[in-house]
């Protein structure tokens, strides 16, 4: 379980104060899917309550992106931005917004502000575990494909990674080409990875394993 607490935030674009829900501890991980989604046991799930969203703008960040100063943060291309691309859905939505489009939001915003593809690419990842929660199927389908293109853009790139995290990328690339029904596309990233296994340290076997495991014989669970 989660324990969940209410706070005040003041949105740092158009000064709108409105309270929300953050949680208090540690989140209580007790196992991961083959696409390393948390599970925890009992109560709400958590992604719902890490970050947070403007209901007069959609501006979304966690807790800390609420911090700034709304005079010295706010900008007009950042005004402009949530005008075109976020604050329009929102207003249709008419606030009922999900998680997932939360985390959609979230993305499209860190984008804007210059955050690298390794970063949308977990955004993007949450949204589809989101959808997965919410039962929607084909959104579950779209947000899995873009943090797919992600992660490939994040390991094309070099981004600054360790071995053991560049390799799991490329596993979970693997596997979210899998889950949304793309077969070929699984077998060559999980291939990327066996291509290396006899370099690999013990701090990858994990990641050998799920490969070879999720080619034959794919399961749910890690
Ligand atoms: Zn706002």
């Amino acid at each position: 379980m989660i324990t969940i607490e209410k706070i005040e935030l003041r949105c740092p674009v158009c000064e709108k104060e409105f309270q929300s829900e953050k949680i208090v501890d540690k989140i209580p991980v007790y196992r991961l899917k083959t696409d390393l989604h948390p599970q925890i046991l009992g109560g709400p799930s958590p992604f719902q309550f890490m970050i947070h969203t403007c209901p007069e703008c959609g501006y979304t960040k966690t807790a800390d992106g609420f911090k700034q100063e709304p005079q010295t943060y706010a900008n007009i291309a950042l005004v402009m931005f949530l005008e075109s691309e976020v604050t329009p859905r929102f207003r249709w939505l008419n606030n009922s917004i999900t998680a997932s489009e939360k985390y959609e939001a979230y993305a499209k915003i860190r984008e804007f502000e210059g955050a690298g593809p390794r970063i949308i690419a977990d955004h993007f990842l949450a949204a589809a575990w989101c959808c997965v929660e919410e039962g929607d199927t084909e959104g579950e389908r779209y947000f899995r494909r873009l943090a797919a293109q992600k992660y490939h853009d994040a390991l094309a790139s070099f981004d600054e990674m360790e071995i053991a995290e560049t390799f799991a990328i490329t596993y979970l690339v693997g596997e979210l080409w899998r889950r949304v029904g793309d077969n070929n596309k699984a077998l060559v990233w999980f291939n990327k990875v066996l291509a290396f296994e006899s370099r690999l340290g013990e701090d990858c076997q994990w990641i050998i394993d799920a490969c070879r495991k999720q080619m034959t014989n794919p399961t749910e669970w890690l």
